[in-house]
């Protein structure tokens, strides 16, 4: 970089301090779960000033709606006894889908019940009078790992969080692809067996069904429910405590129906990442969430997968963010609509 020459210093500096001001805007992103809302106070390259979480209220929007205005009126509080930046933007992420033409959730699960066909947006703006950005978690969390997690620098990006269900979100040269519909980066849902099982989409055989904690605690189940499971396995079911950590920690000292559970999600993970990577060739893909601790034990069968489908394999890195992707990414994109002058 050209160093550019120093301006010379004014008695008042009120340009640097006004610039300072710019470079300072800080939103506040929520990030609405099933079961805790998170929320944080961030700044434009992802710097998180002040951050809290509360259990999410159920039942309905105005519920919903209630625990944000906790989050950003103990966050606003905050900001305000430390004087220093203004607040620019709203932004909140949670699962299903938005249509970002009017900010309004287009698709719900029964995990947020009465969030469908709430204007999400156009509430945050009237209640708050701020500028304000909603989407999905997945998308989020993408947004937020590209800005200052492990996927810095990457061009055609791919983030998948590997969790409950399967979420995800695609940046091409640092844009968020959002979608007409609000339905790009929907991998969970991407169908990899039309017969396959049963979907909360009401679909058929999505990635999600097979590459998730709940479908590795499931096979693991099968296995017990078939006689092919080891003694580990069947004490871990017997005294409730099967899941996929403890899966995991099983596979790790070496028990092979862990193993083999985490192989057969494996293969389905390299499985889905083929038709990933036969739409967008991307040059990385990150794994976030519990599955992701798996680390090669899950991404080795995965590789296996598509060297046999014989498909260019992308990068595949592990997540750097935390489970606080998903508010980081929500405040990204609030201020991601209050450009810089
Ligand atoms: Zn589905």
């Amino acid at each position: 970089m050209v160093a550019r020459p120093r301006r010379p210093r004014q008695p008042q500096q009120l340009r640097p301090q006004a610039r300072d001001r710019t470079q300072r805007r800080v939103a506040i992103g929520v990030d609405i779960g099933a079961t805790n809302t998170k929320a944080v106070l961030a700044t434009a390259d992802g710097t998180v000033l002040d951050r809290l979480h509360l259990p999410t209220r159920l039942g309905g929007a105005e519920a919903m709606l209630a625990g944000v205005d906790e989050s950003v009126a103990r966050l606003r509080e905050r900001l305000d006894a430390t004087g220093v930046p203004d607040l620019a933007a709203l932004g909140l992420a949670s699962g299903g889908r938005y249509s970002q033409a009017d900010g309004t959730v287009v698709f719900a699960t029964g995990a947020l019940p009465g969030w469908l066909g709430t204007p999400v947006r156009d509430m945050l703006t009237h209640r708050y009078g701020l500028p304000s950005w909603v989407d999905n978690d997945g998308n989020a969390a993408a947004l937020a790992e590209w800005t200052c997690g492990a996927g810095q620098g990457s061009d055609i990006f791919v983030g998948l969080t590997l969790g409950t269900g399967l979420g995800g979100g695609v940046l091409i040269g640092g844009r968020l692809v959002q979608g007409v519909r609000g339905n790009a980066g929907e991998f969970g849902h991407l169908t990899i067996d039309e017969q396959g099982r049963p979907c909360s989409c009401g679909g058929r055989g999505c990635w999600e069904r097979y590459v998730s904690s709940v479908a590795l605690v499931e096979a693991v189940e099968d296995a017990i429910r078939e006689g092919r499971a080891t003694r580990p396995m069947e004490e871990l079911r017997a005294t409730a405590t099967l899941t996929a950590r403890s899966i995991g920690q099983a596979a790790r000292q070496g028990d092979t129906c862990a193993l083999s559970a985490i192989a057969e999600l494996g293969r389905w993970l390299g499985v889905g990442l083929r038709n990933v990577i036969n739409v967008l060739d991307p040059d990385l893909v990150t794994l976030a969430g519990g599955l992701a601790e798996l680390d090669n034990l899950l991404v080795a069968p995965a590789l296996d997968e598509l060297a046999r489908q014989r498909v260019p394999v992308p990068r595949i890195a592990r997540a750097r963010l935390d489970i606080w992707a998903g508010a980081v990414g929500a405040a990204l994109g609030g201020l991601s609509l209050v450009a810089s002058p």
